[in-house]
């Protein structure tokens, strides 16, 4: 293949030439081969394949075929009400669930199995709440997953209200089936300019790394997987574009594991020489993570997720530590309305930072956390740079980086992010995205940008139309 008048990142406009996966020469005027697929890229900014360092696949996968129940999409009760009644009123089968995703309580409250069971009192119905840590549940579907218990006295707790906490690894044991297939969710990323993910998900086991392995096998999965999970993954093995991570561990604060505990998962997964990524939202569970990361020594590749509260005093402890973050700018701009009502206002310039990070001198890569936050990385890049929220007022703007860190947090190396872009070089992979127009227009607004063309080690995977 060969990429003519593509700007590269220092501004020159040059010729590509990809032999098998990787660059194999540049320069000007490259003469087309014989047979050689030509892209005129007529000056627009080539950059290296994005990796999005948090995102959930196959939950993403699933999520492409649900309802939205949240801000943006969903405001108000009456909105809510009718896009359940028409999904409702869709042709299928009775017995078939609408699955609702993203709900927050500034749509209806704090809705119940009643509440749903009035609006949908036929179909199952479960919405998961945008925390993913809830979902609520009609009594249809109660009906599916405890067939003939009495809702008040089963376990678990919830069952009587359909509000069922933290219950995830019950509902897959009762749904079962089968994963769901990834093409559609590796299209999508593919239109993004995504030619690599990790798969953040603590639930992820031997079983689901196969699955991952025979999805880019079949070519259902076309991008690079660092695949995070829990300890039977000590034993998984590289195979293809499918690498084992880091182990993930999932702090809640309400249900914190005693330090001892928290070491001992530590200290495995390092002898198995697999870091960890502990998943920390509130200030309790990231200092909780770092004295229990202190104990049994860091090591590189350790990581926190979101890291979402960030006062001074944490920032030290991080880069102390030498531990990296990895952040989602893109709930600035999903979640910041709510955040700017909920959260205090001395706490509000402490989320999810960026400039006090970097300046810390802590490694920050960034991840979507889709289908938890919007997939796009460019949404997320551009509200790392304005720091605005959805309705366009502003979070931490001394938190705001520059377009080209805003970038490099979508790019580095998987295994070990929070470094720099890396170079589109002669020998290097060629992973690549081509955007719609230079960077010097790009970068004044990313939000806006679209992907002309993804290639993945040498291959177009997306090309728009
Ligand atoms: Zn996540």
């Amino acid at each position: 293949m060969l990429i003519r008048n593509a700007e590269t990142r220092d501004g020159r406009i040059e010729d590509l030439r990809i032999e098998g996966d990787s660059i194999a020469a540049m320069g000007s005027n490259l003469r087309t081969a014989p047979g050689e697929i030509v892209l005129d890229a007529v000056g627009c900014a080539l950059l290296p394949g994005l990796h999005d360092h948090h995102v959930h696949l196959m939950a993403l996968a699933t999520s492409l075929d649900s309802l939205p129940c949240g801000p943006p999409q969903v405001a108000t009760a009456e909105d809510l009400e009718r896009r359940l009644r028409e999904r409702a009123a869709l042709p299928a089968d009775q017995d078939e669930w609408i699955r609702g995703i993203g709900y927050h309580e500034s749509v209806a409250g704090e809705i119940d199995r009643a509440w749903l069971d009035r609006v949908v009192p036929s179909r199952p119905v479960r919405i998961q709440h945008r925390s993913g840590r809830l979902w609520i549940v009609n009594s249809p579907g109660l009906a599916r997953l405890v067939p003939g218990a009495e809702p008040a006295t089963a376990s678990p707790p919830g069952l009587a209200t359909g509000r069922l906490y933290d219950a995830d690894q019950w509902l897959h044991q009762r749904l079962g089936g089968r994963p769901p297939s990834l093409h559609r969710v590796s299209h999508l990323l593919a239109s993004l300019g995504v030619t690599g993910v990790t798969d953040a998900t603590a639930r992820n086991s031997l079983e689901e790394f196969r699955h991952f392995v025979d999805a880019t096998t079949r070519g259902e999965l076309l991008q690079r997987v660092v695949v995070m999970g829990d300890a039977s993954l000590d034993g998984a093995a590289d195979a293809g574009l499918v690498r084992r991570g880091p182990t993930k561990l999932y702090l809640r604060e309400s249900d914190l594991p005693s330090s001892e505990e928290l070491c001992a998962s530590i200290a495995r997964s390092h002898a198995a020489g697999r870091p960890v990524a502990v998943h920390c939202v509130t200030e309790t569970e990231v200092v909780f993570a770092i004295s229990a990361l202190a104990a049994t020594g860091s090591r590189p590749g350790d990581r926190i997720e979101h890291a979402s509260v960030a006062p001074p005093d944490v920032v030290s402890l991080l880069a102390g530590q030498g531990l990296t973050v990895v952040t989602q700018p893109n709930f600035v701009r999903e979640r910041g309305d709510a955040y700017l009502t909920d959260v205090p206002a001395r706490e509000q310039p402490w989320l999810y930072r960026g400039r006090g990070f970097l300046e810390a001198g802590i490694p920050m890569a960034a991840g979507t956390d889709a289908p938890l936050g919007d997939p796009n990385p460019w949404l997320a890049m551009q509200a790392a740079v304005d720091r605005r929220t959805m309705s366009g007022r502003t979070i931490g703007l001394a938190e705001a980086l520059s377009p080209e860190e805003a970038l490099a947090l979508f790019g580095g190396d998987s295994l070990a992010p929070g470094g720099p872009l890396s170079r589109i070089a002669r020998g290097s992979t060629a992973d690549l995205c081509l955007l719609d127009r230079p960077w010097s227009t790009a970068r004044s607004d990313l939000a806006a940008v679209r992907v002309n063309a993804t290639v993945q080690r040498g291959r177009l995977i997306w090309q728009s139309a």
